[in-house]
């Protein structure tokens, strides 16, 4: 499970992609992957480069990249990268170098290939970014130990948490065929709900609505059904990450949940990032997973791994902006409205893959896991409007004077996550962003 730190992170290296050079999200130690257009032409695999999207497929055609690289290339020429997925992380590595060569400012293969390379680069503005895979399932979990602990207060459970939450990673099989990339507005669900000072339910709009600041888990090679990951070896089943707004229809998640847990109130839309950040990517900022408060019960040993312990974390920055119609219209930039960190998980990624798949389950390829709301010790740090406004008991008020204990319609809320530290350039995932938008 190793990921090695190599060239390809040197903090030195820079790009002949100018815009590449101190970009917030995409310098050239980040190459993430997707899939994108330009101007309803094929949808094919890219990578994210400055403010540029180098295309994979053409990079192929012009015989750019070789061996295991050209593998990678070709597999990402389709639609989808399901097929690239499906091929794991030996040819994803090789892509990542000689791409990596290829871009660099000063390297013999770059002086070589540069005047052709540089053609194979689209404007990121004239590009549209899509769903980087055709997702076969998408898992929620609930590894925020902090937004589990706020949610069980806020239905008066004493003790807040259920007796399995430090046992097992908890989740749900929630909803793939309404997960939409950046840029997608999503619709405001009508739903049962029982509306405050009501006894019974009635049919209409949501008016609790919430988003969720989650990390999303692409999986890469899957398992053979009835052959359980190991914890050891789950990180070599993941191929990417993005983030992933979990949008919650608090009202309509309150009346329907007993006993079988969300259903509608999550099955309307889910927003991620559309480009895949790789392992090799954010193999600076694995961490060791942070040690269990004490008297917390010692996963069970098939969660338990020496090395999954050691580095299996990450230490990423994340944030939620919101960015309303009235702040846009007076050209407001939008405003940041809880920072958290992915090291606040209960649960490694490697964890969730091994308990997912310990009773037989078969993982494939652009299956996508959400990691449960990923909330931090104080409120600042609260991933949803449901705990930064007390389940809507308390305003939030915004710079301009607005005030919000939901989302409502037009606003924009962003997702954003960027790793951080000294010795190593800042890589970001790009926007998360949707509108919601009024009720049909
Ligand atoms: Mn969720």
């Amino acid at each position: 499970m190793a990921i090695l730190l190599d060239e390809t992170n040197d903090a030195k290296r820079t790009s002949w992609v100018t815009s590449a050079n101190g970009h917030g999200d995409f310098p050239i130690q980040n190459l993430p992957l997707g899939i994108f257009s330009v101007r309803g032409d094929t949808p094919r695999g890219g990578v994210a480069i400055g403010d540029e999207v180098f295309d994979l497929k053409a990079a192929s055609d012009a015989k750019l990249v070789s061996g295991d690289a050209d593998k990678a290339a070709r597999a990402a020429s389709n639609p989808t990268l399901n097929e690239l997925m499906a091929l794991g992380a030996g040819p994803r590595a090789a892509l990542r170098k000689q791409l990596s060569a290829l871009l660099a400012a000063g390297t013999a293969e770059s002086a070589r290939a540069k005047p052709l390379a540089s053609k194979l680069l689209h404007k990121a503005a004239d590009c549209t970014l899509h769903l980087p895979a055709k997702i076969g399932a998408y898992t929620d979990f609930f590894a925020g130990i902090t937004h589990a602990e706020n949610g069980g207060k806020r239905r008066g459970a004493n003790p807040p948490l259920s007796p399995n939450y430090k046992y097992v990673p908890v989740a749900y099989h929630s909803r793939a065929s309404t997960v939409r990339p950046s840029g997608v507005p999503v619709r405001r669900p009508n739903g049962q709900r029982v509306v405050d000072g009501e006894q019974l339910p009635t049919f209409g709009p949501c008016l609790k609505m919430d988003f969720e600041l989650e990390f999303g888990i692409w999986v890469g090679q899957g398992n053979a059904w009835g052959e359980p990951i190991p914890t050891g070896q789950a990180f070599d089943h993941i191929y990417g990450f993005c983030m992933l707004n979990d949008w919650s229809a608090r009202d309509i998640q309150r009346w329907e949940s007993a006993p079988l847990g969300p259903f509608l109130s999550k099955n309307f839309g889910t927003t991620i990032s559309p480009w895949m950040v790789t392992p090799e990517a954010l193999a600076p900022f694995r961490i060791a997973q942070p040690a269990r408060p004490e008297g917390d019960p010692k996963p069970l040993p098939y969660l338990w791994d020496e090395a999954d312990q050691r580095e299996g974390q990450l230490d990423l920055e994340i944030e939620v902006l919101i960015h309303t119609e009235a702040m846009r219209a007076k050209g407001a930039p939008p405003q940041r409205i809880a920072v958290s960190n992915t090291k606040h998980l209960y649960w490694t990624v490697a964890q969730m893959v091994a308990h997912h798949t310990c009773g037989g389950c078969a993982l494939e390829p652009g299956d996508i896991f959400g990691s449960g709301t990923i909330s931090g010790p104080t409120p600042e740090n609260y991933g949803s409007i449901a705990e930064l406004s007390f389940d809507g008991t308390k305003d939030i008020t915004l710079a301009n004077g607005e005030i919000r204990r939901w989302v409502q319609d037009g606003d924009d809320i962003y997702l954003r996550a960027h790793g951080r530290r000294a010795g190593y350039a800042s890589i970001g995932f790009g926007d998360c962003c949707a509108r919601m938008v009024a009720a049909k």
